[in-house]
């Protein structure tokens, strides 16, 4: 079975009962659908004037880390989908330089502004309102001058939180099968300059995991010619943390 032809493997070592099988172009169309749910509920929400569900996105997004990597950030944030899917047309499609500093100054930063506007809202606002008209105002730049979702892999504070709580996921995403370097899986990613690095760990013969950031969309999978990419097992031996294929 090829990577075209299904969605994900059933990674070794676990029964394939209840683990279901989708072909790729399936899966990106049950994940458009869980997109566009999850937007139109936001914006339900928001124009409701319930605005709590912001935080109730987040912690959902955080609870599901530990075990599943960011999928919630691929497959049901309102904002990584409306940077996905509305503004490639717009976007340079430059690749971003990953800067842990910045990343993690930009996570203290909304932490210490998110409790000071808790305690002393600004001109009557709830705090989540402005947080989230400014990360609005911060994805939506990114996206015109790097890539689509590069503030969502690269500095969004929650998805840095996310990748802290999955860093010790058991099961990870990798160039594990045989690479043809033809670089599809790069030009796919919507985040941009996360799969290059795991595609030159791949040409030197070591598994190419790919790195904090990923949101676990599943393109890269869907456009792999040779089916390369899938999910491998982290376990130590040795007292190091490998990955292994089966
Ligand atoms: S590495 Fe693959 S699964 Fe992760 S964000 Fe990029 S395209 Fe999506
Ligand atoms: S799309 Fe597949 S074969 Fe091409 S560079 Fe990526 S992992 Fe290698």
């Amino acid at each position: 079975m090829t990577a075209r032809s299904r969605c994900a493997k059933i990674p070794p070592g676990v029964s394939g009962q209840g683990v279901v099988s989708l072909s790729s172009s399936l899966c990106q169309n049950v994940r458009g659908g869980t997109q566009l749910f999850a937007a139109l509920l936001a914006l339900v929400l928001l124009l409701g004037g319930v605005l709590w569900f912001n935080l109730a996105f987040v912690a959902a997004s955080l609870l599901a880390a530990p075990y599943a990597g960011r999928v919630f950030c691929g497959w049901l944030c309102p904002l990584g989908a409306f940077l996905e899917r509305l503004l490639p047309p717009v976007s340079r499609q430059r690749r971003f330089q990953r800067r842990p500093v910045l990343r993690y100054s930009l996570l203290v930063v909304f932490l210490v502004a998110f409790g000071y506007l808790f305690l002393r809202p600004v001109a009557g606002l709830p705090s989540s309102l402005l947080l989230m008209g400014t990360m609005f105002v911060m994805g939506t730049l990114t996206a015109w001058l790097w890539s689509p979702r590069a503030w969502c892999g690269h500095l969004c504070p929650w998805g840095t939180l996310a990748d802290v709580l999955s860093s010790r996921a058991r099961w990870r995403l990798a160039i594990a099968g045989d690479c043809r370097h033809c670089g599809a899986c790069v030009r796919a990613c919507p985040v941009g300059s996360l799969l290059a690095a795991a595609v030159k760990d791949r040409r030197r013969s070591a598994l190419g995991l790919v790195g904090p950031g990923c949101v676990r969309c599943l393109r890269c999978q869907a456009v792999c010619p040779s089916g390369a990419i899938d999910f491998v097992r982290v376990v130590r031996a040795g007292g190091e943390r490998v990955a292994r294929t089966a």
